[in-house]
Parts: structure tokens; C-alpha cells; sequence
């Protein structure tokens, strides 16, 4: 449905992939696919930046982020489970204790960059077939809007309140969807 290597999604991926290490944490499209994965936009935003510093253990994030032991592995294996994050397990050979070190994958996040802006293209295109395909009918009461059909067989009262339902011009919205559509497959 969406051409993957159309510009925007092209320089979408560019700009991820041009935005090394921490200037990467600086984009605002980054910090929601963050917050989306882990629930905690800003530790996860200080865990990454520790890593992109060098900082590769737990202990070494907690230390230096000050946020807590539990914390920083909880956001870990949420960042490893949507694959941003991984490690490396290795024994002391004279503690017998396990290390794990920690990495940031940058190319993984471009990836769910490019994903979520083709899953917006298709969310485009499916309310622009739908506004194009329908005449719509608004509550002057509570806003609710009805398509033609559910409007007449309602003989134009809104069923939820009994408000006068008025036909409702959706060219702008129309035009709207027409230009993103653009923008996105040109
Ligand atoms: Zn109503």
C-alpha cells in the first residue's frame, strides 16, 4: 500500500540514522516512541543517554542517572523487549557473579520510526476513503456525527440526545487528508 522507499519515510530514516547517539534523544518523534515502549519517557531518555556515554551496567546508569537499581533494569528489559537495548552476558571468573552489559541499538528506533510513519499513512488513507466516500450529518447538540445513511433512517434527530442534525461540509477536512496523503506518497 505505502511505497517504504518514498522520500519522507526515506528521510525520516536518514534523519534517525543522521542524528547520532545523543543528539538522536533530542527528536521529539524519538521521545514518543520511548514513552510508547517503556511508559517512562524521561528515564528512559537518561538511561540511553548514560549508555551513549559509555556507561554499559545497571549499577553504572544508577550511579550516574540516580535513578533506582529497579528502575533502570525495569526500563532495560523494556527497551531489550522492543529491541532499542541489548546485552551482553558475561561471567567474573573470580566472583562467579554474572555482568550484563548494555547497548543501544539507534537503527532499531529508526526502524519503528519508519513503521509507525507508514501505519499513519494507512490510517491517512483509510479516513480519507471514508470522508470521501460519505456525506455527514452533525448533533447540533453534542457534536455526535452520523453518516447520511444512519442519519435518514434516524429521520435527522440524533439518537443519543434527540438534537436536529444539520449536513456537515467535510470538504476541508477532505483537502486536509489529500495534502498529508501527498506529502507522505510523493
Ligand atoms: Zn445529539
Amino acid at each position: 500500500m505505502l511505497d517504504v522507499n518514498s522520500p519522507m519515510i526515506q528521510d525520516l530514516i536518514k534523519f534517525s540514522q543522521g542524528k547520532k547517539g545523543a543528539e538522536m534523544l533530542t527528536d521529539s518523534t524519538v521521545h514518543e516512541v520511548l514513552a510508547d515502549v517503556t511508559g517512562e519517557e524521561e528515564n528512559s531518555i537518561a538511561i540511553i543517554a548514560s549508555l551513549l556515554s559509555g556507561k554499559t551496567t545497571d549499577e553504572e546508569i544508577t550511579e550516574e542517572t540516580e535513578i533506582r537499581l529497579n528502575i533502570v533494569r525495569r526500563i532495560l528489559y523494556k527497551l531489550y523487549d522492543a529491541g532499542i537495548a541489548s546485552y551482553k552476558r558475561s561471567k567474573d571468573p573470580e566472583t562467579q557473579w554474572y555482568t550484563y552489559s548494555w547497548k543501544f541499538d539507534e537503527g532499531k528506533v529508526a526502524e519503528i520510526l519508519a513503521k509507525k510513519c507508514e501505519e499513519f499513512s494507512d490510517e491517512i488513507k483509510e479516513s480519507l476513503e471514508f470522508e470521501e466516500g460519505n456525506m455527514f450529518f452533525v448533533c447540533l447538540d453534542n457534536g455526535c456525527r452520523y453518516r447520511f445513511e444512519e442519519a435518514s433512517e434516524n429521520n435527522f434527530i440524533c439518537p443519543n440526545c434527540g438534537g436536529v442534525l444539520e449536513y456537515q461540509d467535510n470538504s476541508a477536512v477532505v483537502t486536509e487528508l489529500r495534502e498529508l496523503m501527498e506529502k507522505i506518497s510523493s
